[in-house]
């Protein structure tokens, strides 16, 4: 029997995690974390949580068996875990309302958060327009410039989104920002991060908040499996895409104890593990400080951190939690690596065979579990999280497959009517 307990007191999964941050940060993480030790297990707080999850989320979120795709596969049976249809059209919601319900109760009336591809700061905006919080959004100006309608988005919802002209003008460059905004205004502002990263609590806290999802799974699943006449009552592998790790340590932490379910998380092997160009962390990043903990990170031999890539902008992140670093070492969870062309196959895939259009950062799992599937017997299963919906992504396929979303005048040969033509 495995006995799983972590963090310890100071945030530590193993050697990984704990707290690296400026002195001026000392009093807001000490409160922070005695605020969550005060309410994680409040049962009014967990109730209105949950009551938010039902009402304003949509859940739970279903589990589907993907039958047509598992036939064509030939092997194990795959379920897909839709976090795709929460509100907002991620699993990035789960946390943000836990982290802004907590902001409410230490009467922060600010909201500070960083985001990539935007799918963050949309949550983060979401909530607070819904809570009455002042919300200020950083992002990277490279990532303002490429995920334009999630900046538009943000700002009908009420926020002020802050584009970020340092470094690379990415992720990475606007969660120095953000830090930087936290410093400057702890006593008013509370900083939402969106993934399980960051100073103690934060890794440990993001997890609790997402593990809404694996819970969920395990009640539904042996409904599922005993209609498929399966003898487990549990799926036989659980695979989730990984960029910073949340929606992963979401599905995977309420399942550490199952130890017939092999865990599988999904990196972003860009253009080849090898190539230089991935987001692989786990993979090919060693140990070191990054956003204040210790984890895997992509590094040069000085200590810099070097460029990551992946076609999913929620991937592209040179760090990972630190949780991920630790289940990788003891064993208990497994890492890979897909590459850009072989997600947006899946991408293409799922979208023809089932009626889904997924998130490009989901798309890495879909693949990863159409490989392992034909490698497996099809009285054995697998349960895919598919953190998200694609809409955000049509524009960046749409551009790689050379085609215009907004080409009006090519849907006349589909017979629309009502165009110029018709
Ligand atoms: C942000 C995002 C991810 C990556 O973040 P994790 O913290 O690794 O879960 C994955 N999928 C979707 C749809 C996202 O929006």
């Amino acid at each position: 029997m495995l006995s799983y307990q972590q963090p310890d007191a100071a945030g530590h999964f193993g050697p990984y995690g704990g707290s690296f941050a400026s002195e001026t940060l000392t009093h807001a993480l000490t409160e922070l974390r005695e605020a969550y030790a005060r309410y994680q297990n409040d049962p009014e707080f967990l109730a209105e949580f949950h009551s938010e999850l039902k009402h304003f989320v949509g859940r739970p979120s279903p589990v589907y068996h993907a039958a047509r795709m598992s036939r064509e596969m030939g092997g194990a049976q795959i379920y897909l875990k839709r976090e795709d249809l929460n509100h907002t059209g991620a699993h990035k919601i789960n946390n943000v309302i836990g982290q802004a319900m907590l902001a409410r109760r230490m009467g922060k009336p600010r909201i500070i958060a960083e985001t990539g591809a935007g799918q963050h700061g949309v949550a983060t905006a979401t909530i607070c327009a819904r809570y009455g919080l002042e919300c200020v959004v950083y992002m990277g100006s490279e990532d303002v410039k490429r995920q334009s309608p999630n900046v538009y988005r943000m700002k009908l919802l009420g926020a002020t989104v802050v584009p970020v002209d340092s470094g690379s003008r990415t992720l990475k460059d606007a969660l120095n920002e953000a830090m930087r905004d936290w410093v400057a205004h702890v006593d008013d502002t509370f900083y939402i991060i969106g993934t399980v990263a960051g100073p103690h609590p934060y890794p440990m806290m993001v997890r609790d908040f997402q593990s809404v999802i694996g819970t969920e799974c395990l009640e539904q699943m042996p409904a599922m499996l005993a209609e498929q006449k399966a003898n487990t009552q549990q799926p036989d592998a659980v695979i989730a895409c990984v960029g910073g790790g949340s929606n992963a340590m979401g599905i995977f932490h309420p399942y550490i104890p199952h130890e017939k379910t092999r865990l599988i998380g999904v990196e972003a092997a860009g253009e080849g593990l090898d190539s230089g160009k991935h987001s692989a962390s786990l993979q090919r990043g060693s140990s070191g400080v990054l956003h204040g903990n210790r984890t895997f990170i992509l590094q040069d031999e000085n200590g810099q951190i070097t460029e990551t890539h992946s076609i999913s902008a929620g991937l592209d992140y040179p760090g990972v939690g630190p949780e991920h670093a630790w289940l990788q070492e003891i064993g208990r969870a497994e890492y890979v690596g897909i590459t850009d062309a072989e997600a947006l196959a899946a991408f293409h895939y799922l979208c023809r065979t089932e009626g889904i259009i997924p998130a490009l950062e989901s798309s890495h799992a879909v693949a990863y579990a159409m490989k392992l599937a034909k490698t497996m017997p099809a009285d054995q299963s697998i349960l895919v999280n598919l953190s998200g919906r694609g809409d955000k992504d049509i524009g960046t396929v749409a551009d790689l497959s050379g085609a215009d979303v907004y080409d009006r005048p090519s849907m006349r040969g589909l017979g629309v009517k009502g165009g110029p033509a018709a």
